[in-house]
């Protein structure tokens, strides 16, 4: 009767222990100042353009001429048209009617296997954000990992030695900050292309790109034919409390006689009421000019502080990656430390807390990362502290 399935999930013991350690550390040092350099969520507000947007609409929805029920399952379709045109800005073409809005990316990336059997082969990156893992143990899936590591950068390719239907890509990535350029995803598209795979590409981190690496997996030909692209406001425009994201499907996707734009539309629509009017249009007003200027103050903002953890890493000669198309930095953990031993030095000598990488999987032990979601004269202090306590020695 019950899904048993769920034992074989490990407990979600990273941000818990993290917690933890941090309490007691504060409990040991009441006097002492902490910097977080862990947070995974945004720090700044929306922008005014989004918040003007929703109000307007929350009050149309106070009014009985403008009032509206139930939307359309897949978003409405001012709101498909808008991403549509953002597309459109990096030189791609989504039709709207290929559009599903959202509450958000994780949704999106936890009901999406719902379109495959549960014998189906899902190829999931080590380390990486723990969803998609979960998501599939959940369901009984069988999943095979792919290892990222430093040799390759934290960007793994295909082999013929792998034998995949599912594969999940996200990039720039959570938690390396590593982003694909052009001729990985090619490399995908291809394998993909070849073995009449699927592949879950998570973009979420696409707005920090700045090095002309690709911003969306469909500016590869024949992305098309073989890859679904999950999106998400979230840390584009600082939704991660207001909730919004958008999913590719396109009906050009079709395997086994089946086309999963149709599937996922009879998916949504059944188990899915849309989103909330006012955060929809709130979504709208992120792109147009002004919107897309202001959330892209907010994202230079957050390079920033990521440059100033870059720059101090160099000084100290310390291996990285990630940190420049994304607000995250992966860290090899100095002196050999693993994962754990690096957070609690680190907390202890400089009352700096981040997130060890062994929390992402096998791959992730001895890595550590930082984020740039702090501002910048956070980052700068807490660099300042890592390298004084690291050159201290
Ligand atoms: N995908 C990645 C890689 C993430 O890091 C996150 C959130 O941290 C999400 C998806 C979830 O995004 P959303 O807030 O849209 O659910």
């Amino acid at each position: 009767m019950i899904n048993h399935h769920f034992d074989d999930v490990p407990r979600s013991y990273l941000f818990s222990e993290v917690a933890r350690r941090v309490q007691t550390y504060r409990q040991a040092h009441p006097d002492k100042s902490l910097i977080h350099m862990g947070i995974g969520d945004v720090t700044r507000p929306l922008c005014p353009p989004v918040v003007q947007a929703m109000q307007a609409a929350s009050a149309e929805q106070g009014q009985a001429d403008s009032f509206r029920g139930y939307g359309p399952e897949q978003g409405y379709p001012f709101l498909r048209q808008a991403i549509s045109g953002y597309y459109e800005s990096m030189g791609v073409q989504v039709d709207p009617a290929d559009i599903f809005v959202s509450d958000g990316a994780k949704s999106d990336l936890g009901n999406l296997p719902d379109l495959f059997t549960t014998d189906c082969r899902v190829l999931i990156p080590d380390p990486v954000y723990p969803v998609y893992r979960d998501t599939n143990l959940m369901a009984g899936r069988p999943v095979a990992y792919l290892d990222a590591t430093r040799e390759n950068g934290f960007l793994p390719l295909p082999d013929d030695s792998l034998d995949a239907q599912l594969i999940y890509l996200c990039s720039p990535g959570n938690p390396t900050g590593a982003a694909y350029d052009k001729a990985g995803l090619t490399r995908w598209v291809e394998y993909a292309r070849e073995h009449d795979a699927v592949i879950l590409y998570d973009a979420a981190y696409e707005s920090f790109i700045r090095s002309g690496v690709p911003r969306t997996i469909y500016e590869i030909p024949g992305a098309e034919e073989c890859a679904i692209e999950v999106c998400s406001l979230s840390k584009t425009a600082g939704f991660t409390g207001t909730r919004c994201g958008y999913t590719v499907v396109p009906r050009t996707l079709v395997r086994e006689g089946m086309n999963l734009h149709d599937m996922w539309l009879r998916r949504q629509s059944t188990k899915m009421n849309g989103v909330a009017y006012p955060v929809q249009r709130a979504a709208e007003a992120v792109f147009t000019p002004a919107g897309l200027a202001g959330c892209r103050e907010s994202i230079d903002a957050y390079l920033r502080s990521a440059a100033v953890v870059a720059r101090v890493l160099d000084d100290l000669g310390i291996w990285y990656c990630g940190g420049k198309d994304s607000p995250y930095l992966w860290m090899e953990c100095p002196r050999g430390m693993d994962s754990w031993a690096f957070f609690d030095a680190l907390l202890e000598n400089a009352g700096v807390v981040g997130t060890p990488g062994s929390g992402f999987g096998r791959n992730g032990e001895g890595y550590f990362r930082l984020s740039a979601f702090a501002g910048e004269q956070q980052a700068a202090e807490a660099m300042a502290r890592m390298a004084d306590w690291l050159r201290r020695g």
